[in-house]
């Protein structure tokens, strides 16, 4: 049985400010909350330190949007797992469809920084997805295909428990538009399918996938509702203490 991560990403939002702000919101109406489901938030790095602070003893989990794969050197403005694992941060995302299209992330980038937080001991979150146009172009199974594959490729089964894959269709992220519940079943499915060629059904059964791309209140039920969705990677509704921890609440 895979326990369900509700995960913020609050990309280049909150500075410590803020986000002390928001993780004392969080934390405060999570102390009444029973829930089996993994919380976590990843602020900007500035503000890491502040919410792990505010998390400590909670049980609520902090992590990073991006890392490099190298450990330490001349890479300005870079930072390492190991600066990472130092704040007591437990997932990092890898090749979040912004890092792909901004900063020409690719496949094989992406699936390396996967190895290398796998490797140091924390837990990468890696996002696949397709584009409006490939979605149109009926191309997108074979665009989250080559996402996927690059990283089973890198990774091996025993990676299985601590890999989480997001699959986020680019259309729906931060537009307002979610795709179906339907058709994120039909590419969750598809991205178990892969995980149980290269590694097998039992290694496909422990990896979790989330759904990210304008997940609200109102939609969060019939998402986490499919068989193979086990939880979600939340922008804008994570900046909001009430709809995160209203879809903490529809997770259970
Ligand atoms: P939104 O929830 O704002 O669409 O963002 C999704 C996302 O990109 C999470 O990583």
């Amino acid at each position: 049985m895979r326990q369900f991560l509700i995960a913020g990403n609050w990309k280049m939002n909150a500075g410590p400010k803020e986000a002390k702000a928001l993780a004392d919101q969080i934390a405060e109406s999570w102390e009444d909350k029973d829930t089996n489901s993994e919380i976590l938030i990843c602020p900007p790095f500035v503000s890491i330190p502040f919410v792990v602070k505010r998390f400590r003893d909670t049980g609520l989990k902090t992590g990073a949007q991006n890392v490099h794969t190298e450990n330490n050197g001349a890479y300005t403005g870079e930072i390492s797992t190991e600066m990472i694992h130092e704040l007591s941060c437990e997932y990092v995302i890898a090749g979040h469809s912004e890092r792909r299209a901004y900063f020409f992330e690719t496949d094989e980038l992406v699936a390396e920084k996967a190895k290398k937080i796998s490797d140091s001991g924390l837990k990468p979150i890696v996002c696949v997805g397709e584009k409006l146009d490939e979605r149109k172009n009926d191309i997108y199974r074979d665009v989250v295909k080559n996402q996927t594959e690059a990283v089973l490729e890198l990774l091996d089964s025993s990676d299985a428990s601590q890999l989480v894959i997001a699959y986020e269709p680019v259309w729906a992220i931060g537009t307002g538009e979610t795709a179906t519940p339907e058709q994120a079943q039909e590419m969750h499915a598809f991205i178990r399918n892969l995980i149980a060629d290269e590694w097998g059904q039992e290694a496909s059964e422990s990896v979790r996938i989330l759904y990210g791309g304008s997940m609200k209140p109102g939609n969060a039920e019939e998402l986490l509702s499919q068989p193979d969705v086990d939880g979600g990677l939340i922008g804008g509704a994570s900046l909001k203490e009430e709809s995160f921890s209203e879809i903490i609440s529809i997770a259970e």
